[in-house]
């Protein structure tokens, strides 16, 4: 038998930071995903959330709650993550990847929302070291699909690859309502990127995602896509992909979760 250490790369779409307190089908769906047997020795999460300037990856051993948002109940306000971090980790991550100049954070960051609010439905019991990996604001599709290649080798070291974001997000075509009908354009699109990871076809979610019409409006803005590319990167040839979740939310958001394992 092969290595049995081996971790999933995954992509979860998070969605409102409601979800992170609500139950819903979509939320149902992820406290029911079968983990794997053997528990990840760390969580290495691409959240669309921590945008900078260089790559940075978070080194401390105590990361901090982050709350990223306004205008939410107290209550979402209160939630915390008591998830431990991996300063060793985080230091070897840079090492191994001198090419990517991948800076150790200390300070500034810590887990935000993209990170909590679905970690506290697969591992509510927060005990598996969390690290997350920014996002620089100046690579390309291209630059950070490559970095998610390089990020696969951990995989095999026992680290899980999750990206959190939303393969559709746009928040000017938004409706409250949670279970709105979504918009044409959020399932054509949501499909197209289906039908690519299905065939591992990934060249086109590269390359041309902002192609059709629907693409344009289906990320209006990039940042909530970006980590969907990394865990492509980090996908194998060997790997099966399954769906932990497919729907919609609030018209304009799509909330299909993934894994390649
Ligand atoms: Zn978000």
């Amino acid at each position: 038998m092969g290595v049995a250490v081996s971790q999933p790369a995954i992509f979860l779409g998070h969605g409102s930071p409601m979800n992170a307190i609500n139950e819903n089908d979509y939320t149902r769906a992820l406290k029911g995903w079968k983990k794997p047997e053997l528990p990840p020795k760390a969580i290495l999460v691409i959240s669309a959330h921590w945008e900078t300037e260089g790559t940075w990856i978070t080194g401390m051993d105590h990361p901090q709650t982050i709350h990223d948002f306004f205008g939410f109940p107290k209550a979402l306000f209160e939630v915390q993550c008591p998830a431990p971090g991996d300063g060793k980790l985080a230091q070897k991550i840079a090492t191994d990847l001198p090419d990517q100049n991948i800076q150790v954070d200390q300070e500034a960051w810590g887990l935000d929302h993209g990170t909590w609010a679905v970690l506290c439905h697969i591992y509510p019991e927060a005990n598996i070291p969390v690290l997350q990996l920014s996002l620089d604001k100046k690579k390309s599709l291209k630059e950070h699909y490559e970095l998610g290649r390089q990020l696969n080798y951990l995989r095999d070291e026992g680290v899980m690859i999750l990206g959190s974001g939303n393969i559709v997000h746009n928040l000017r075509a938004i409706d409250w309502n949670l279970n709105a009908k979504p918009h044409h354009w959020n399932v054509e699109f949501d499909e197209w990127v289906a039908k690519h990871l299905e065939d591992k076809n990934f060249q086109p979610l590269v390359e041309s995602p902002l192609k059709s019409e629907a693409g344009r409006l289906s990320i209006p803005t990039l940042e909530h896509y970006l980590p969907l590319l990394y865990v492509i990167g980090a996908a194998d040839p060997r790997d099966s992909l399954d769906y932990l979740f497919e729907g919609y939310q609030n018209a304009s958001m799509s909330m299909r979760c993934l894994s390649f394992g």
